[in-house]
């Protein structure tokens, strides 16, 4: 089946009163008598921290999704990646993350040096990847796409040049499964923050983990420790999002081609980064390689840091706000958010510089959005 279908009946669910839409089970106890009932992945269904058919339903809609055995839903993107970590890693050992990941994704790996691990922070290039990993190296963790300079990594080279035993753990946020399956690519486990593309109405929060059904159930276990599994609520507004993935997607990159386009003729506007515009350096692997390139595009305005909050400032549609992947249009100034943490030698690099803002594109009518990009635009 294709990804439209999936995203809609991928889930599974049936029950004997003839429900097809999973319900929300509300419930943090399972009645015990005698032998638990098991969930499909063989565990006992006995209390909600450890497993929940709402929660259950999501998943395998998901496992479908990204090409892989299982998946694992989380309170949080950054719950996921921490159950990683904490699984995957020991002292002495060392793990690879590029330097223009999530800044919370680095920081939080940077917290482990304490337990005796060494995080190493690398350019986002295939042979810097490579080259940094040696005998104690654990994972290498890398974005699909990254943020905010929308760099693509080819996440098949770096499969392929890695030694054996090291794990590659990617990213795929900025992209989704409907647009590039790393898992088909070689990855070891994906990750996905699904309060971006994947519920996809800036309401709920939270992660995923997919992946081979002997490491899942692995992690199932770092996840019932943790107490990091996803709400029933939260499950069920993931899963009435994700029916309509394909269709928002659609529409949401539609709108950020036309935007970027639009935003590469204006006079106010220097520089547009949009792997899916001809120009763009991508672009040849992109269409080779992804059904699509998302709907996040970056700018960079005339001036500096006043014209670039200006800009912000005087959006009237568009919201200033973190996040992506939602029906609502949001800007992002990512020297001061998402970036700020991350090196100055990385910011220089890659051009994450004070003039530069990212757009995560909607799904309102693009001439409404350029009439409100114009009209900020105006006042630098
Ligand atoms: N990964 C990426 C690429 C992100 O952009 C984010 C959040 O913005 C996360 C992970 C963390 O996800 P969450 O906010 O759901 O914890």
């Amino acid at each position: 089946m294709n990804d439209e279908t999936v995203a809609i009946h991928g889930h599974d669910y049936a029950d004997n009163l003839g429900s097809r839409i999973p319900p929300v089970y509300l419930t943090s106890i399972f009645e015990q008598i005698g032998e638990a009932n098991k969930s499909d992945r063989g565990v006992d269904l006995k209390y909600s921290r450890e497993e929940n058919p709402t929660v259950r339903a999501l998943e395998k809609a998901l496992a479908k999704l990204e090409g892989s055995e299982d998946s694992l839903a989380f309170s949080s993107g950054m719950a996921a990646i921490n159950a990683i970590y904490m699984n995957s890693l020991s002292s002495g050992r060392e793990a690879i993350v590029t330097c223009e990941a999530y800044g919370t994704t680095i920081k939080l790996l940077q917290t482990y040096a304490k337990f005796g691990i060494r995080p190493r922070v690398v350019m986002p290039n295939e042979d810097e990847i490579l080259r940094s990993v040696t005998g104690e190296t654990s994972f290498v963790f890398v974005e699909s796409m990254s943020n905010p300079t929308l760099k693509v990594l080819d996440i098949g080279k770096i499969k392929e040049g890695l030694r054996e035993g090291v794990q590659l753990i990617v990213d795929n946020t900025f992209l989704s499964p409907i647009n590039y399956k790393p898992i088909l690519a070689g990855a070891s486990l994906v990750v996905e923050s699904l309060t971006k593309y994947i519920s996809g109405h800036n309401d709920v929060i939270g992660g995923m983990i997919a992946g081979s059904s002997e490491r899942i159930l692995d992690l199932w276990e770092t996840r019932r420790m943790q107490g990091t599994i996803l709400s029933p609520f939260n499950a069920y507004l993931t899963l009435r999002g994700l029916k309509t993935i394909g269709a928002r997607i659609a529409v949401a990159q539609d709108n950020a081609l036309k935007i970027a386009k639009h935003l590469r003729e204006h006079p106010k506007v220097i520089e547009v980064l949009y792997p899916c515009l001809e120009d763009s350096p991508y672009y040849e692997y992109v269409k080779r390689n992804f059904r699509g390139c998302g709907s996040v595009v970056s700018f960079k305005v005339r001036g500096g840091r006043k014209e670039a909050i200006d800009v912000l400032r005087h959006l009237k549609l568009i919201i200033p706000s973190p996040s992506l992947g939602g029906t609502e249009s949001i800007m992002t100034y990512p020297i001061l958010s998402a970036s700020s943490s991350l090196s100055d030698e990385c910011k220089r690099t890659l051009g994450i510089s004070e003039n530069l803002l990212r757009l995560s594109v909607g799904l309102e009518n693009a001439e409404d959005l350029i009439n409100d990009l114009d009209n900020a635009l105006s006042y630098i």
